[in-house]
């Protein structure tokens, strides 16, 4: 919508209503944003977009567009233990559409305003449907999770459920109804921001679930240059999925969907009572999965004690076989 009115009128609408926030010395308006850094923190920048047709179905709701587009970038500081601050929103739109804007602003701002995250700028253009957003966050000096720092022995970790929203996508591709739970898990994913913070004195690693376990535990593992063993049938699961699938296709949407947007985190077993008094305090639950060992590779163990090597899966992007 470049340099026409229309454009004016849509930024003017996103202007009214941005979040204010102390630390905003100047938000949308200007040609760029004035924040101020708070003492003694650094500061965790994540980006990621959505794109019709890539990461949502072309006929999601606008509200489950904006919610997403700023919870997945959320969930990305919650694994860094990062404290949300502020945000910017580039949108590229097909046609200047201002209910379509206001419907997308009520998903976006009900989650931004739950976390107190600022809107402080961005960009409007026209093109395919696509929303990016950048998000950032404070971590006290050097106190940020990162995903290389798993030690051999640590107990691996896994909040809330897997595989919900890949049970909601499996019935969309299916062409079956979706249930009504799962597509919920796909569209508004809860990004774990306080467990994300109460983890901070107590993980030595964390990522988060957006490509599917064994793809994002993989990266811990790899950075992290150990290896591990996960109990398979101690995999936490929804009723909703459990119903809706049987017991093997369970399994390869837990393990290989994605979206879930759940913390994967290690702590050293000595530690296990604080995580749980953090799971309890971040009001989520989280689920031993399994052990880091320092043999290299990832290893499933089935309930009748027979081991596997996982084979690596999950989303790849320029792989022709995913995609919506
Ligand atoms: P410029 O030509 O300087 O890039 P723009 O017209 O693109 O200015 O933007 C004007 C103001 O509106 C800037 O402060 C910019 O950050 C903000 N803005 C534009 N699009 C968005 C958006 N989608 N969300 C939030 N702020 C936006
Ligand atoms: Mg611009």
């Amino acid at each position: 919508v470049s340099s026409s009115r229309d454009e004016f009128d849509l930024i003017a609408c996103i202007r009214t209503r941005a979040g204010k926030r102390d630390d905003v010395l100047l938000g949308i308006g200007d040609d760029a944003a004035i924040l101020r850094m708070r003492a003694g923190h650094d500061l965790v920048v994540s980006t990621d977009a959505l794109n019709a047709g890539v990461h949502f179905p072309d006929d999601t709701a606008p509200f489950d567009i904006g919610w997403k587009s700023l919870a997945v970038n959320l969930s990305d500081l919650a694994a860094m233990g990062a404290e949300p601050a502020w945000c910017t929103l580039n949108l590229s739109l097909p046609n200047a559409d201002a209910a379509w804007l206001d419907a997308f602003l009520d998903g976006f701002l009900a989650l931004a305003t739950q976390h107190r995250v600022a809107l402080v700028g961005g960009d409007t253009t026209r093109g395919p449907l696509s929303s990016a957003v950048t998000a950032h966050g404070f971590v006290p000096h050097d106190e940020a999770l990162r995903r290389s720092s798993a030690k051999v022995g640590d107990e691996i970790w896994v909040s809330g459920t897997l595989g919900d929203a890949a049970g909601a996508l499996r019935q969309w591709r299916d062409g079956a109804a979706m249930d009504t739970h799962l597509r919920e898990c796909l569209d508004r994913p809860t990004p774990r921001v306080a467990l994300g913070l109460a983890l901070r004195s107590i993980a030595n690693a964390c990522i988060d679930v957006s490509d599917g376990l064994l793809a994002d535990l993989g990266h811990v593992l790899d950075e992290s240059r150990v290896g591990a063993q996960l109990e398979l049938d101690s995999l936490p699961s929804s009723t909703a999925l459990t119903t809706a699938f049987d017991a093997a296709t369970r399994r390869e949407l837990q393990l290989g969907g994605g979206d879930d947007y759940e913390l994967c985190f290690t702590a050293p077993s000595a530690r296990a009572n604080d995580v749980i008094a953090a799971e309890t305090s971040a009001g989520v639950t989280a689920t031993r999965i399994g052990r880091v060992e320092s043999k290299p590779g990832l290893r499933l163990r089935e309930a009748d004690g027979g081991v596997r090597e996982a084979k690596r899966s999950g989303y790849v992007h320029f792989d022709a076989k995913d995609g919506i």
